[in-house]
C-alpha cells in the first residue's frame, strides 16, 4: 500500500456515531413517549428531519399536547433546532471505532481529506470545531455535498481532490461505512474500503469493492 498517498473518509457513520446522535435528538425536542419512538424508529432513516418533525408535531397536535399556530413555521424552527443539536453533539463526539486516534497516526504518513454526505458548510463547521479541541489532527480537506445526490456529489469530491493533490485514482483510498462512499469509490475508480476492515488492518488486504 505504499503507492497510496490521500486517505479519503466518510463522515458521517465512519467517523462519529451519527445514527446514535441523529436519533437521540428528536428527543430533546420532543417526549421520549412510545408515540414518538415509533414515530422516529419508522422515519428516521427514510425521511428527511423536516418530515419526521412534521410526522410528530401532527400526532402531538392529535392528543392537544401541542398546538402550533403555523405548523410550517413550526416545523422550520424545530428542524433548525435539531440541527444544532446534532451539530453540538458530533462536536462533543470522541469518535467511533477509535477513528479519532487513528487520524493522528494516518497524518503522519498521509493526506486526510474528508468527503461528507452533509453539506459543506456544516461539516467544515464541524471539523473546525474538532479540530480546534484538538480532537482531531489539522486535515488536508474537507468536502461536503454541495448539489445532486450523495453518490454523484462523492464522485465529484473525489475529482476534486485527485486535482488538488495532483496524483492518480490508484494513489487514492475511499474509506467509509455506507453503501453510497463504496458506489462512489467504485464509479470514480479507486479503491473502497470499509471502516470497519480499515481500523482492522485491512489496508493491506486487496479488497475489491
Ligand atoms: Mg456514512
Amino acid at each position: 500500500m505504499k503507492e497510496i498517498k490521500v486517505l479519503v473518509f466518510d463522515f458521517d457513520g465512519t467517523l462519529v456515531n451519527s445514527n446514535t446522535i441523529k436519533h437521540d435528538a428528536y428527543f430533546y425536542l420532543f417526549p421520549n413517549t412510545e408515540k414518538i419512538r415509533k414515530i422516529v424508529r419508522k422515519n428516521i432513516s427514510r425521511k428527511p428531519r423536516w418530515d419526521v418533525i412534521e410526522d410528530i408535531l401532527n400526532a402531538l397536535q392529535k392528543d392537544d399536547l401541542l398546538k402550533p399556530e403555523d405548523l410550517k413555521k413550526e416545523v422550520e424552527r424545530l428542524t433548525q433546532k435539531y440541527g444544532e443539536i446534532v451539530e453540538k453533539a458530533m462536536i462533543n463526539s470522541s469518535g467511533i471505532h477509535g477513528s479519532f486516534v487513528e487520524l493522528w497516526n494516518l497524518k503522519k504518513n498521509y493526506e486526510i481529506y474528508i468527503n461528507s454526505g452533509t453539506p459543506t458548510e456544516p461539516i467544515k463547521r464541524i471539523i473546525r470545531e474538532l479540530t480546534a479541541r484538538k480532537k482531531i489532527p489539522k486535515l488536508t480537506g474537507v468536502l461536503g455535498r454541495e448539489n445532486g445526490d450523495e453518490t454523484t456529489s462523492k464522485v465529484k469530491n473525489l475529482e476534486k481532490i485527485m486535482k488538488i493533490e495532483n496524483i492518480t485514482k490508484k494513489e487514492m483510498v475511499m474509506i467509509g461505512d455506507g453503501i453510497f462512499d463504496k458506489q462512489a469509490a467504485n464509479l470514480f475508480g479507486c479503491k473502497f474500503i470499509h471502516i470497519s476492515k480499515f481500523l482492522k488492518g485491512g489496508m493491506a488486504n486487496d479488497q475489491k469493492g
